[in-house]
């Protein structure tokens, strides 16, 4: 077994960030993941995927100049405020990673567990490494919602928007997409572009839309309305600028805050897709779901009314949303996993992001309930790698 050093699980934008700057400092690590993988595949699965982020705010960070997506795209002649093209933002990280992480290893962890004083990681090839720390950068991945009502169904008649592979599989066939958010609006319009007839069941009583942020701003536009990576507001201004703050917030009160500030809503642009070419139901529930022959009958419930009604469809894909819960994180052995501190199902993290198991660390969404909403988002991953290879280069083995 190799020498144990820093391990970074995940080659996402956060895993990338992080990589970037413990080799800054020379702190001794290594990082595994298929760099980009999540976001190759939301690229794959349809063709016109726009980021809802502007590009200022989708950075991957580097304590070097040259290395931001405004830099990747302005001489490619790409978009440099938005909407960006997720497909755009995929080749983006697989660049940053060459020229910034080429020690990246694309294989998978399998298996973490915990031996008190180090972490012995089982990767996807059998090969185990032993680490000092484990810094855990695996996105959304294991936490997509389904609703109850259909948790029942097989995984084929039913399933989240984050694991579709390809929307031109559903051609020709009636869909029922629950939610109102950016994933179950882009849903809707990516299955109507693909010859699918899409209807949208909404809880809320109406669809929320963004509106376009201008690109040339007054002097005093920009005090009274600040544009951060959360949007157009000084509230979203502050959550993104002072991360550290909202850390030192009594936990209810950050957990009032995640609730409020980003109701689910659609990005402007999206609009014009979706807006009178897809059906809508609002004020409308999914009670109930289940097999009927090779469809799928829905039963609906209207506001407070109780008389229900039936809708038969052939697939249903659910846009609603994610939950950061530490018992889903599949390759954390169970005793590691039950002594992380949690506030609520997240993990609870210290002011360097580390779990209340020493040496364990958490970034990117699942980092969002202790650091703020920013940390949904790429825009998070700059204070992430600061704050982790400040800490680390204090406490860590550096390259010999
Ligand atoms: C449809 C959609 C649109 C979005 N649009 C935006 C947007 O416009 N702007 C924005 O900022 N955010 C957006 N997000 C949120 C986005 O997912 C996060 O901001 C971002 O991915 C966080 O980066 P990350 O590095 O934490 O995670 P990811 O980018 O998901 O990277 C995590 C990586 O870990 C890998 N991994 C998982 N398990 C293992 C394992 N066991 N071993 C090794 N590697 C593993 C995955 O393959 C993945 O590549 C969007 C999300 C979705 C679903």
């Amino acid at each position: 077994m190799s020498k144990p050093c820093v391990a970074i699980i995940g080659g996402g934008p956060y895993g990338l960030s992080l990589a970037s700057h413990l080799a800054a400092r020379n702190v001794a690590h290594r990082i595994f993941g298929r760099p980009m993988a999540f976001w190759s595949q939301i690229a794959r699965a349809g063709s016109r995927r726009y980021l809802k982020s502007y590009c200022f705010g989708t950075n991957i960070s580097s304590p070097h100049p040259g290395s931001t997506f405004a830099d990747y795209n302005g001489p490619r002649g790409l978009e440099t405020f938005e909407p960006c093209s997720i497909e755009n933002f995929a080749s983006y990280g697989l660049w940053f990673q060459e020229h910034n992480v080429d020690w990246t290893e694309p294989v998978d962890v399998a298996n973490v567990s915990w031996r008190r004083q180090s972490f012995v990681l089982t990767l996807d090839n059998g090969e185990e490494v032993e680490a000092s720390d484990v810094i855990v950068a695996t996105g959304l991945a294991n936490f997509a919602r389904m609703p109850q009502a259909l948790q029942a169904l097989p995984g084929t008649a039913a399933m989240h928007s984050a694991w579709i592979e390809s929307f031109a599989a559903f051609q020709g066939l009636e869909v029922a997409v629950i939610g109102s958010g950016q994933s179950a609006l882009e849903a809707a319009a990516l299955l109507r572009e693909a010859g699918a007839a899409p209807r949208l069941l909404i809880r809320k009583p109406s669809t929320l839309w963004m509106i376009q942020g201008s690109r040339t701003r007054t002097p005093w536009q920009r005090i009274r309305w600040p544009i951060s990576a959360l949007g157009g507001s000084p509230k979203a201004w502050a959550l993104s600028q002072l991360p550290g703050a909202f850390h030192r917030l009594p936990p209810c009160l950050r957990a009032r805050f995640i609730e409020n500030l980003l109701p689910p809503e659609g990005a402007w642009w999206l609009r014009e897709r979706v807006e009178t070419l897809v059906p809508v139901e609002h004020d409308t529930t999914v009670v109930e779901a289940r097999e009927n022959g090779h469809r799928v009958s829905l039963r609906l419930r209207r506001g407070g009314n109780k008389s229900d009604r039936e809708l038969l469809v052939d697939r249903v894909i659910a846009g609603t949303g994610y939950e950061v819960n530490v018992e889903r994180i599949p390759f954390l052995e169970p005793d590691l996993r039950h002594a992380i501190a949690r506030q609520g199902t997240a993990p609870r993290l210290d002011a360097s992001f580390q779990s209340s198991v020493p040496g364990l660390r958490f970034v990117g969404p699942a980092s969002s309930m202790s650091f703020g909403p920013v940390f949904r988002f790429v825009a998070g991953a700059e204070y992430t790698a600061r704050t982790i290879a400040t800490a680390l280069s204090r406490t860590s083995a550096a390259y010999t």
